[in-house]
């Protein structure tokens, strides 16, 4: 075991969170070494946000090409290419990975690769060496979790998409969260047939209960079987290699390939934790405070393996909180209220701040406006798709307290109102801003009428 340097900050994991922090650190004049194991950029660049969005919208073409014919264009044959799409998809992910690595090299952060593990709280081993740290911080992210029922062996993860050799004729989608939405749109619009099945009555039972009711029926719309109620409960190959899945409504599905979108876990595999004395929660969690400090002083945990909100930014977000905290002289909290956060289904669909189920919960009254509507683009012709847009209002502070909508870049337009739901405006302040016309996004200044 030969022995490495002595380090302020060593991270773990070179994702979104591990990457930043390290990043920020080193630019605040810190000695910064970060280990990874696989590829730099993690979960949202090599599996997760990027890849995904780029396949999201390879399949918005479907619709695109029909909306053309309204608008006088005549398109020819069209025809979809896989292999082009996924080694388009490969390369522009290969770049950004050496444009990872430079932003920490060009930082003065020492890159090791393997994988790293907690000897004690303050040493860490990789690849034979010791490294000594003030501080650890563990951005390791998570892992897709898998239902075990009988022939489970035969679904893949969302991991197993991104690098499919050929793409089915028939899907089945398990699941109604984000992954679930977001893959059973792209097959949907890449051509494939599409079974989403998700055991609730409900698609995203986290968000506004309308949302996660209009999003099936738009969905319904783009020709996705959707199925509800309906828990895997069995998986079998038949001699032709096709896939029966068995579900609890009693009605199987048929399919080529089966995708478990079935939530994730936090990766603390192997990492050591019981060895520094790190807490974690029931579910898998490291414990961490406002400051993102575990349960040992010398050790931050951000990004997925620690935070309830598995999302990029927040990731980031706390990457650089830890950064300002420990070598900034700038203690920095996390704030997790009003994070705006977008489902990249088709159409889309975004949120920011409260459900009104939650608002009702949470004040004494509570005022809704809401409004549904097909967007001009599809005025010309036949497609049916329907925007649908939503302000929760607190009644007693008149501030905006909840923002929801379903429709083409749900998700662009939720980030700007998010600032002012952010900054507490109210629904007065909301009206008093002049539209931008024509767009669908006026609407969140133009919504007058109280829901009954
Ligand atoms: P990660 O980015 O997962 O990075 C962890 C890194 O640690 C990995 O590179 C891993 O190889 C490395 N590692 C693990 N253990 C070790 C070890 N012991 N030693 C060394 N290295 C190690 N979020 C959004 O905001 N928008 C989206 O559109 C979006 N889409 C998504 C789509 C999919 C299919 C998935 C799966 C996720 C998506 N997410 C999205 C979530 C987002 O990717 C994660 O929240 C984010 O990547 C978490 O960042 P992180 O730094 O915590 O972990
Ligand atoms: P989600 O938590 O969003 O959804 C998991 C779904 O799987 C839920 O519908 C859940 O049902 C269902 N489920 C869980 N266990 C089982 C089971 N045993 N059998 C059947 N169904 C089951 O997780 P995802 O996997 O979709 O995504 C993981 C995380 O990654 C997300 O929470 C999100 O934070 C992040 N992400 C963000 C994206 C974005 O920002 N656009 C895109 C993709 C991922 P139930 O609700 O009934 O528990």
């Amino acid at each position: 075991m030969s022995e490495g340097r002595q380090v302020d900050l060593f991270v773990i994991g070179g994702g979104s969170g591990g990457v930043r922090a390290a990043r920020f650190a080193a630019g605040f004049g810190a000695r910064v070494a970060i280990a990874e194991s696989g590829r730099f950029g993690g979960t949202c660049v090599n599996v997760g946000c990027i890849p995904k969005k780029l396949f999201s919208y390879a399949a918005h073409f479907h619709d695109d090409f029909h909306d053309a014919a309204d608008f006088g264009w005549t398109v020819g044959e069209t025809r979809f290419d896989w292999p082009t799409l996924r080694a388009n998809k490969d390369r522009e992910i290969a770049r950004l990975n050496g444009v990872y690595e430079r932003l920490l090299a060009n930082a003065g952060v020492e890159i090791l690769r393997g994988h790293a593990r907690l000897v004690d709280a303050n040493t860490v081993e990789v690849g034979g060496s010791r490294w000594r740290a003030k501080t650890i911080l563990v951005a390791t992210g998570s892992w897709p979790q898998m239902p075990t029922i009988p022939g489970a062996e035969h679904a893949v993860s969302s991991d197993a998409v991104f690098t499919l050799e050929r793409l089915p004729r028939r899907a089945v989608v398990v699941g109604g969260g984000y992954i679930a939405l977001e893959f059973a749109s792209i097959f949907g619009g890449l051509g494939v047939e599409t079974t989403l099945a998700y055991r609730g009555a409900r698609l995203l039972r986290h968000f506004d209960a309308e949302l996660g009711e209009r999003i099936a029926e738009e969905l319904t719309k783009k020709k996705i079987s959707v199925r509800l109620n309906a828990a895997p409960l069995s998986i079998a190959r038949d001699a032709s290699g096709a896939l029966e899945v068995g579900f609890s409504d009693g009605n199987p599905v048929t399919a080529d390939l089966a995708l478990f979108a079935t939530g994730r876990v936090p990766n603390t595999r192997d990492l050591g934790l019981d060895a520094a004395g790190v807490r974690c929660a029931r579910d898998g969690r490291i414990v961490v405070d406002r400051f993102l400090k575990s349960s040992v002083d010398s050790i931050y945990a951000i990004g997925d393996v620690a935070n309830e909100h598995n999302l990029t930014p927040v990731a980031t977000a706390e990457g650089m909180a830890v950064a300002r905290t420990l070598f900034n002289n700038e203690p920095t909290p996390m704030d997790y209220e009003n994070i705006p956060t977008a489902v990249f289904s088709n159409p889309n669909l975004a949120t920011v701040g409260l459900s009104e189920a939650a608002a009702r919960e949470r004040f004494a009254a509570v005022d809704i406006y809401r409004t549904s509507f097909r967007a001009l683009k599809h005025t010309l012709g036949e497609t049916d798709e329907r925007l649908f847009m939503k302000l929760v209002v607190d009644r007693a502070s008149t501030r905006v307290v909840g923002a929801h909508m379903i429709g083409p870049d749900a998700g662009e337009i939720i980030q700007g109102v998010a600032i002012a739901v952010k900054l507490g405006a109210t629904k007065a302040q909301f009206d008093a801003t002049i539209g931008i016309h024509p767009t669908a996004a006026e609407e969140f200044v133009t919504l007058r009428e109280k829901a009954a």
